[in-house]
C-alpha cells in the first residue's frame, strides 16, 4: 500500500518570512527516499485555530500527517495540545522523558535556569510512540487515531532533522512490509526542462518504480525508486528504468548514487594514478575549494591559483600580456593559457582555468555578466568551453565550477570534450 503525507510546518516565523522552511524540505526529501508521496506542505502560524483547520484539511488527503515546530515550552508552543485535542487524544506526563530534560539541563545547559514550563515538554498523547530528542529537551512523538498517523517533530532543523532519520523514518519504514530501494541519477549538462521533456512519459507512466526529478545546485539529479518484497526485486525493477534513463539521456547522466562532480573527478583521477591544478580568476578559488574538501584530495591535486587581477594571469601563470591586450581577459585564449600555465607551473597532468564575469556588473569588456570561459590542458591538448550562465554571482560560480569538473570527467571517461585541439 502507498502512503501519502502532509507537512504542516507551525511557526509565524515561516509566514512573515522570516525563516526559510528548510524542515519541509528536508523531510520530503527523506520521505521520497522511503517511497512516501507529499501532495502539500501546508505552513501556518502559531495559532491553535488555524493549525486545527489545517489539521482538519490534512487529513483528508493523507493518511500521514507530520508536524513541526510548536514543541518547545513556551506558551505559542501548542502543536501537541492541538493535534491530540484533534484526534481525541488525552496528554499523559512522560515520567522518563521529564527525567530526559531534567538531564538535559545538567549536563549541556549549566548555565541555564530550568523552569517549570519545561516540564510541558514531557506532556505526550496516551499510547504515543516518543521520539527522544538527543540534540534539545522537546521529545517527538508519533500516534495512530482514526487511520491516520500524526508524527510531531520539534522545530530546530538540528533537532528535526536527525530525529526524523534516527526515529521517524524507522517508525514509518514499518508501516511497510515491502523493501523501499532508491538510486539517484546525477546528470550534467542538460537543463531541467529538457531533462523532463525528455523523460516525461516514462515518469507519468511509471507507479513502481517511480521516477522524479530534483535539481540540485546547477546539476539535475533523478531518484528511481522501488517498492518490492525484497532488496533484489526492487533493484531487477529499476535496471529497466536506469539503462532508458541512460539510453535517452546518454553521456550527460555522470554517475549513480555518486555524490557529487568533485567526488567523481577524485575517484578518476585517483584510479588513472593522474594529477589536477587549477588557475581560477571569476571562482575566486571555489573549484580548489570543492576538490580539497574531499578527504586525501593531495593524492591528486596538486594546487591552485587564483589570479584574480589582470597583472597576476600573467606574473603568476605566464599568461602573455599582449594576449590578454588583443584577446580580452575574457577569452577563449586566455582561458586556455592559464590552463596550461597552470598545468606547467605546478607539474600536473591536466590544468584547469576558468575567466569569466560573475556580475553582479559587467566589467570594461562590455560582455554579458555570466559569460565564462572554462578550459582543460592536458599533455595531449586542450579544449575551452564557451559559456552564457545568466544572472546571479553564486549560481554563475557554481556553474563554472561544474563546467570545469565536467570536462575533466568527460576527458577522463574517454567522451568528447567540446573542440578538442592537439
Ligand atoms: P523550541 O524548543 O526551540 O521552541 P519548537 O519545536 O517549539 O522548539 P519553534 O519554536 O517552532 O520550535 O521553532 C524554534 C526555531 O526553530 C525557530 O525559531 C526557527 O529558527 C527554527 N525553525 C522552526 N521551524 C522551522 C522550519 N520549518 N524550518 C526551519 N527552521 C525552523
Amino acid at each position: 500500500m502507498t502512503h501519502t503525507a502532509e507537512i504542516i510546518s507551525v511557526g509565524t516565523e515561516l509566514l512573515l518570512g522570516n525563516i526559510v522552511n528548510t524542515d519541509a524540505m528536508d523531510i520530503s526529501q527523506m520521505l521520497s527516499e522511503i517511497g512516501i508521496n507529499v501532495y502539500f506542505h501546508t505552513v501556518v502560524g502559531d495559532n491553535p485555530e488555524r493549525l486545527k483547520s489545517a489539521v482538519a484539511i490534512a487529513r483528508e488527503r493523507a493518511d500521514i500527517i507530520i508536524t513541526t515546530g510548536g514543541l518547545g515550552p513556551t506558551c505559542d508552543d501548542l502543536t501537541k495540545q492541538t493535534l491530540a485535542e484533534a484526534f481525541g487524544k488525552k496528554l499523559i506526563f512522560d515520567e522518563h522523558e521529564a527525567q530526559e530534560i531534567r538531564e538535559y539541563f545538567e549536563k549541556r545547559l549549566r548555565s541555564h535556569q530550568m523552569t517549570d514550563n519545561n516540564f510541558q515538554q514531557a506532556m505526550l498523547p496516551e499510547g504515543c510512540v516518543v521520539f527522544h530528542n538527543d540534540h534539545g529537551t522537546a521529545p517527538g512523538c508519533a500516534f495512530e487515531a482514526d487511520g491516520v498517523r500524526v508524527l510531531m517533530l520539534p522545530g530546530p532543523p538540528s533537532e528535526c532533522v536527525p530525529m526524523f532519520r534516527s526515529c521517524a523514518m524507522p517508525y514509518l519504514r514499518r508501516l511497510s512490509t515491502l523493501e523501499i530501494v532508491s538510486h539517484n541519477i546525477h546528470i550534467f549538462g542538460l537543463g531541467e526542462s529538457y531533462v523532463e521533456d525528455k523523460l516525461r512519459d516514462t515518469m507519468l507512466r511509471l507507479k513502481n518504480p517511480t521516477l522524479a526529478p530534483y535539481a540540485k545546485s546547477g546539476e539535475v539529479r533523478l531518484r528511481v525508486t522501488a517498492m518490492a518484497e525484497t532488496d533484489g526485486e526492487a533493484e531487477a525493477m529499476m535496471a529497466p528504468v536506469i539503462a532508458e534513463v541512460r539510453s535517452k539521456l546518454g553521456n550527460c547522466v555522470y554517475g549513480i548514487d555518486t555524490d557529487t562532480l568533485e567526488n567523481t573527478v577524485f575517484g578518476l583521477l585517483k584510479q588513472q594514478n593522474l594529477t589536477l591544478a587549477a588557475a581560477e580568476s571569476c571562482t575566486g578559488g571555489l573549484l580548489s575549494k570543492r576538490v580539497t574538501d574531499l578527504p586525501g584530495a593531495s593524492q591528486v591535486y596538486l594546487g591552485g591559483a587564483v589570479t584574480y587581477a589582470v597583472p597576476s594571469k600573467s606574473a603568476i601563470l605566464g599568461v602573455p600580456a599582449d594576449l590578454i591586450a588583443s584577446h580580452g581577459v575574457v577569452s577563449a585564449e586566455v582561458a586556455a593559457a592559464m590552463a596550461r600555465g597552470v598545468r606547467e607551473r605546478f607539474g600536473s597532468d591536466l590544468g584547469i582555468g576558468i575567466t569569466g564575469i560573475a556580475g553582479p556588473d559587467t566589467d570594461e569588456s562590455g560582455l554579458p555578466v555570466g559569460t565564462v570561459y572554462v578550459a582543460l590542458s592536458a599533455g595531449t591538448g586542450g579544449a575551452v568551453r564557451s559559456l552564457h550562465l545568466g544572472q546571479g554571482r553564486d549560481r554563475v560560480r557554481t556553474a563554472a565550477v561544474n563546467h570545469a569538473l565536467d570536462m575533466v570527467r568527460r576527458y577522463l571517461t574517454g567522451l568528447p570534450v567540446d573542440q578538442w585541439e592537439k
